[in-house]
């Protein structure tokens, strides 16, 4: 099966729109994250946002905790590159405010907004303006008599009840621009929690894990619950809630959202092999400059580093580009055919000069203008000589099992 084909089929939902950004109704997933700045530091969070944007954030999210927030969004709102969303905790009025100031939506926390006359009242003013809400329930947040109610312990079950109470206030008013999260830091809570949300309501979900903490287990913790739902085709857009600089959210989101196949890839696909035995260069520091040198190139390719020759090429047959170590020297191939051996210290910068033909003009007229015959003459030296000097088995798992034999003979 060709693996590009595969797709996940996505649940129906409605539609919304935050700004000029749809969610849900079949549009692309979305990221978001959050600035960590005083909102109302226009400049500081101005720039913040702006380096979310460049990498891949879709929409941001500012906390509007005190007037001067909400002065601040005021100021931030109309020069963001990307829609703002003003989150609010405690304070109906903060909501008010933030409508006032031209927010393109809202984030309320049904477990510490919950008087029925504030909850319609920004219902009814978000109405007015055409603006939609995301109904927050946290599960360290949740309603206390909820949590009563559930036994004292947060249940999938009270979130989804948080969640479908406050939607019942909204329906009193006729408001329906809404989308909806349930997140808790427990990744199985979290997920079960969506599932019985996504078959109770057709509004779209915001997905995420939330306090899933520092790196790299924060980014794995999230992965584990977002890609766990996308891939059952649950969710609209995410965030990633990480202990880290906030642009490392919205660089999460992007990856994951192209691994799966759920946003076009503006950049390089960097795949690498672990490295074993026979490699012949420091593989990943190999990665990493690769990595590095791609990192702020818009070339959507597939780029291969293998540690040898030997079983580097074949395994990464399929990658648009990539070099495999020879001998102190690397292999380079593209669409899996030998086109050049460059000096071990050329790798990185050939392969960065080769994308960005193959970018250019296409694999074939970068095959077009060397000769592989030649190239693959070379490679196959290289390849030999080494399974002369390594054998077939460089990791010795032949030996280890002699061994092991041996010690029950
Ligand atoms: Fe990398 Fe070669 Fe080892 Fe495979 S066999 S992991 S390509 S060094």
């Amino acid at each position: 099966m060709d693996a590009g084909a595969v797709t996940f089929p996505r649940r129906t939902t409605r539609q919304i729109f935050v700004g000029k950004v749809p969610v849900g109704g079949g549009s692309p997933v979305t990221v978001q994250s959050m600035t960590t700045t005083k909102t109302a530091d226009v400049e500081g969070t101005l720039q913040q946002i702006y380096a979310l944007a460049a990498a891949g954030c879709d929409i941001v999210r500012c906390t509007c905790n005190e007037l001067e927030a909400a002065e601040g969004l005021a100021h931030i709102v109309p020069r963001s590159p990307i829609p703002v969303i003003a989150d609010i905790h405690h304070q109906y009025r903060m909501a008010l405010a933030a409508l006032d100031a031209g927010v393109h939506g809202l984030r309320l926390n049904p477990g510490n907004i919950r008087k029925p006359e504030h909850i319609k009242a920004v219902a009814s003013e978000a109405k007015d303006r055409n603006v939609p809400i995301r109904i927050g329930v946290n599960g360290g947040s949740l309603d206390p008599e909820l949590y009563d109610k559930y036994g004292g312990r947060v249940t999938p079950e009270a979130m989804v009840e948080s969640a479908l109470s406050e939607i019942a206030y909204f329906d009193e008013v006729g408001f329906d621009l809404v989308k909806i999260s349930v997140k808790a830091s427990n990744v199985p809570l979290m997920v079960e929690a969506y599932r019985q949300l996504a078959d109770a309501t057709d509004y779209p979900l915001h997905l995420g894990v939330t306090e899933a903490g520092p790196l790299p287990e924060g980014i794995v913790k999230a992965t584990a619950g977002i890609g766990a739902l996308l891939a059952e085709g649950i969710g609209d857009t995410i965030r990633y809630s990480l202990t880290a600089d906030p642009v490392e959210e919205a660089r999460a989101g992007k990856v994951l959202l192209e691994s799966l196949g759920l946003r076009e890839r503006t950049g390089v696909d960097l795949i690498a092999c672990p490295s074993c035995g026979r490699a012949e260069v420091d593989v990943i520091a190999v990665a990493n400059a690769a990595r590095d040198a791609f990192a702020d190139r818009e070339i959507p390719l597939q780029i291969a580093v293998m540690g040898c020759v030997v079983n580097g090429p074949g395994e990464a047959r399929d990658a648009d580009l990539g070099i495999a170590a020879g001998r102190h020297r690397g292999h380079l191939f593209v669409k899996g055919m030998n086109v050049a051996v460059v000096p071990e210290d050329e790798m990185v910068e050939t392969l960065v000069e080769w994308a960005e033909f193959i970018s250019e003009h296409g694999a074939e007229a970068a095959l077009a203008r060397v000769d592989t015959e030649k190239a693959a003459r070379e490679a196959e030296k290289d390849r030999l000589a080494l399974l002369d000097e390594q054998g077939a088995d460089a990791n010795a798992s032949e030996q280890r099992v002699e061994l092991l034999n041996q010690r029950f003979d």
